[in-house]
């Protein structure tokens, strides 16, 4: 197995290669290491390596890792969020990437007015159209954000996907594609206020790919850590 440094410089590598493909500076690309199952020593030992935005799914998992961390990561709340939970995390958070429905958008609104601030979010778009993801369908994207814009405890700033897992990453490159078309189109018709800047795509499978098509914020867990 190799060591957490090791992995990390090598996916440091990839993503410098697939961001100069797109024309971009690796500066410009986020790397999230998700951190779920994975233990206090070795999420400290990343933060020590220099990556500082963390990734949790679950909110008692992230919860007990906020406390539990000495350091003061930006953490990424990456996975299905109940409305029920939102107010525990709504000022831990950095990012909220999950938003899918309107009912979750407006508890989230809620929460971050009581707290005195505004949440950042992104909305979860199921581009792969498989039933058992969570995400809005691409085509509901639109009013959605047409719904959530008057919350004013919020801000959209982008979307995010999950794509399926496939042996060939190539094969996910046609979701990834339709992602930058809908963000592009979205930025166009809503973002006056050009709020709208993170495309979060991309996993320890496909993430060059989905950088080579234009992500900026990539969830890396396996590939850092190691399997879990
Ligand atoms: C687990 C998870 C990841 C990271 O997956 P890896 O394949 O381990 O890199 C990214 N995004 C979400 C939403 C996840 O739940």
């Amino acid at each position: 197995m190799h060591s957490i440094s090791d992995n990390l410089k090598r996916i440091k590598e990839n993503i410098e290669i697939a961001a100069e493909r797109s024309g971009r500076s690796p500066s410009e690309i986020t790397l999230i290491g998700v951190t779920k199952t994975i233990g206090i020593d070795r999420i400290a030992e990343l933060l020590a390596l220099g990556v500082g935005d963390l990734g949790e799914n679950r909110v008692q998992e992230l919860l007990a890792k906020y406390e539990l961390l000495e350091e003061t990561p930006r953490w990424h709340m990456i996975g299905h969020l109940q409305t029920n939970k939102v107010k525990f995390i709504v000022d831990k958070v950095k990012l909220i990437h999950s938003v899918d429905s309107i009912r979750l958008a407006n508890e989230i609104d809620k929460q971050a007015k009581a707290k005195n601030m505004v949440s950042d979010i992104l909305i979860e778009v199921n581009a792969g159209e498989e039933v058992t993801k969570f995400g809005a369908r691409i085509n509901d994207v639109y009013e959605l954000i047409e719904k959530m814009m008057f919350l004013e405890n919020i801000t959209i700033k982008g979307l995010m996907t999950v794509a399926p897992y496939v042996e060939n990453p190539e094969k996910n490159r046609i979701i990834f594609e339709k992602m930058v078309d809908l963000f592009v189109d979205i930025r166009n018709r809503f973002d006056d206020n050009k709020d709208m800047v993170f495309l979060s795509m991309g996993m320890t499978n496909d993430y060059q790919v989905a950088i080579e098509q234009g992500a900026n914020m990539v969830r890396i867990g396996t590939g850092i850590f190691g399997g879990r």
